[in-house]
């Protein structure tokens, strides 16, 4: 190389990592020359996307010589709608990933921090640091977020906390008076990022509903995506909500057409079919209780979940483990990136995959 172009990097991308995705199907079927791949690694709703939504997505394809509507009026509105907010609280994004990277490029650069749990998202660590600012970890307790440890983590240069409630990669999640006491304690100049990217899952028991609290704090930013419990992770389409300043600012950064027209009718197909997401949370429910049963009958413990994945804990690092139940055709997820290299983390799928995960990790363990 003429130049080490490394060292040419922001100062924050030099130590960067990528993203890991979860393995694709079509991959491991290459790989091994397997017909049957059950997929159980990126928290995918099982169900397949809503039938209204292919119906959507086939209406809308005479206008993809057009550029989406940038704005995204049409689904704002219905946003706004379903969750009774104002139209202008809301900015939507490439995913929510894209979202998460708009708050810190507003409001992080050089000389500030922002703070995240460990076992926490890894996506925050990689948002933080791109803008060249300083990542701050909290410990965790329990496999959860410690909001006193986060909020006692603060510092005079923080400008952002991300929280993911519930947690991914661990399942845990937080009920509403926790946060209260949490926020009590942030000042009003730092920005809490609240991540539900898994909250139609854990909605209906105690967990806090962060657009409940919205109103009470100008500084909290709740981010919602359509790849989980919505179906739709390879459109690509989340969002923030805020007040109607700190939502002119993200949209100050958005790039002009970050959500494709596809994903932005398909989005509101799916949020007007509320069958699709009462039977994403049925078939959840179900398939949660399955795999947790057939992991206590393995001996095989685990952390509670409230999501739509559970995080099982081997005797020893699980690599192994993940490596032969690809050799029986199923991709779970390894997170040894977030130092539980003992754990894996598995997704809720039909009762029927399930089962196929269950007598591949019974097969698997009993060859260890
Ligand atoms: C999956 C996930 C997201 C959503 O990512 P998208 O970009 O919306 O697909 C956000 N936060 C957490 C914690 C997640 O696990």
């Amino acid at each position: 190389m003429s130049c080490d172009f490394i060292a040419l990097a922001n100062t924050g991308i030099q130590s960067l990592h990528p993203y890991q995705p979860g393995k694709p199907i079509e991959e491991l079927q290459r790989e091994l020359g397997l017909e049957h791949v059950v997929k159980l690694a990126s928290n995918e709703n099982p169900l397949g996307p809503s039938a209204k939504v292919i119906a959507a997505i086939a209406a809308a394809g005479d206008d993809l010589c057009r550029y989406p509507d940038a704005s995204g009026f049409e689904l704002k509105n219905d946003l706004a709608d379903y969750l009774s907010l104002s139209s202008d609280q809301f900015t939507l994004g490439n995913g929510s990933n894209d979202v998460l990277d708009l708050i810190a490029r507003v409001f992080l650069e050089p000389g500030k921090s922002a703070v995240f749990s460990q076992y926490g998202f890894i996506v925050y660590p990689i948002a933080i640091k791109a803008c060249g600012a300083r990542a701050i970890v909290a410990p965790a307790k329990d496999y959860g977020h410690d909001l006193d440890a986060m909020a006692a983590a603060i510092e005079d240069d923080t400008r952002v906390v991300f929280i993911a409630n519930p947690n991914n990669p661990t399942g845990t999640s937080f009920a509403a008076a926790e946060f209260t006491a949490f926020m009590a304690k942030v000042p009003s100049d730092v920005m809490v990022v609240l991540d539900e990217a898994y909250i139609e899952y854990s909605a209906g028991d105690d967990t806090l509903d962060g657009i409940a609290v919205l109103p009470r704090y100008d500084n909290l930013i709740v981010t919602r995506t359509f790849s989980k419990a919505w179906g739709l992770a390879g459109l690509r389409i989340g969002y923030a909500i805020a007040n109607a300043q700190v939502t002119d600012l993200l949209n100050r950064v958005r790039a002009p057409f970050n959500v494709n027209s596809l994903a932005l009718v398909a989005a509101q197909a799916v949020l007007a079919d509320t069958d699709y997401i009462r039977r994403a949370r049925e078939v959840n429910n179900l398939g949660l209780k399955q795999i947790e049963v057939g992991l206590d009958r393995l001996g095989v413990s685990y952390i509670p979940s409230t999501a739509n994945f559970v995080t099982a804990e081997f005797p020893a690092a699980a690599q192994t483990v993940y490596e032969r139940l690809l050799a029986e055709g199923v991709i779970v997820r390894p997170i040894g990136v977030y130092g539980l290299s003992n754990h894996l983390r598995i997704s809720i799928g039909l009762t029927s995959e399930n089962r196929f995960l269950l007598q591949a990790l019974t097969k698997v363990l009993g060859g260890l």
